[in-house]
């Protein structure tokens, strides 16, 4: 099931993407009122979309249709470093022996269709990265390899923009990740059943109509089951939560010649089974 966020007469309501059409749920009192409700109540919420959907009318038209995040604050977003070896490798930088996590802030989320932007007194180096996220479903505290998969509720795709002067300026990630705008967030969450094997999936972003990454997430060094493993035995992951994978080679900065983002862009972050994540560029 693909759960998306609609702007619909001035309100964000819950929808199912189907067949190119957005079934929106309604909104009344025993009905879940976000995204997020179901996301915190899959076993309560998901038949009860299931049974909503049965007797649905025909929907509204994709195309006529405004989207937003599926998750405008999701609890903590875990962002994933070097965890594709010839992303590592293109940047010069050893492979990690464990995952190398960093934070990016949740008010830098922004949905499918709005504007990356930036200061250009700030930065001027700003880059894509196309990521798979995860969607924590169940809390997850010190869970093995096995059970890892368990906590996962669904995917979704995310570009971990990155202001790459305040990144490596800095020492440390989180000004250049967490810019106002800088995490793009959807078009929607997809519900795990419907990914067989998150580690075989096409990965891609597009620029302004040229492929500039093209990858399998079965290149991730570590991948899903191990990082939501590896992560709980840290800190615990809350029903919510988004784990950004890390991203394939192919980013901007380290392109010769070095392919940065530009007012007018538009960056496509696409995931085989997942969707595409549309986001323009504008600087005033
Ligand atoms: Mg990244």
């Amino acid at each position: 099931m693909k759960l998306a966020a609609i702007i619909h007469k001035g309100r964000t309501v819950p929808a199912v993407i189907s067949g190119g059409r957005a079934h929106l749920l309604p909104e009344t009192p025993d009905a879940p009122g976000s995204v997020e409700a179901i996301v915190a109540d899959p076993g309560q919420w998901l038949p009860w979309v299931d049974s909503h959907l049965a007797s649905r009318g025909p929907g509204l038209l994709l195309a006529d249709v405004r989207l937003t995040t599926p998750l405008r604050r999701p609890g903590k977003v875990v962002a994933v470093g070097l965890n594709y070896a010839d992303h590592a490798e293109e940047g010069n930088v050893a492979l990690p022996a464990e995952p190398l996590l960093f934070t990016k802030f949740q008010s830098s989320i922004i949905g499918p269709g709005e504007l990356i932007t930036w200061d250009p007194a700030l930065t001027n180096a700003v880059d894509y990265e196309a990521e798979l996220a995860v969607v924590i479903g169940r809390q997850a505290r010190n869970v093995s390899l096995e059970a890892a998969l368990d906590h996962v509720f669904g995917y979704t795709c995310l570009n971990d923009v990155s202001a790459r002067d305040l990144q490596f300026g800095d020492g440390q990630w989180v000004r250049g990740k967490s810019l106002d705008t800088f995490c793009p967030v959807g078009p929607w969450i997809v519900t795990a059943d419907e990914i067989a094997d998150p580690q075989a999936l096409i990965i891609e972003c597009e620029v302004s109509g040229e492929v500039l990454q093209s990858a399998s997430t079965a290149d991730m060094i570590f991948g899903v089951a191990e990082l939501v493993s590896r992560i709980s035995h840290s800190f615990t992951l809350e029903v919510g939560d988004l784990i950004a994978t890390g991203t394939p080679p192919g980013v901007g900065y380290f392109r010769e010649p070095q392919r940065l983002l530009r007012n007018g862009d538009e960056v496509v972050v696409r995931i085989q089974g997942v969707g595409e994540l549309r986001n323009p560029v504008r600087l005033d």
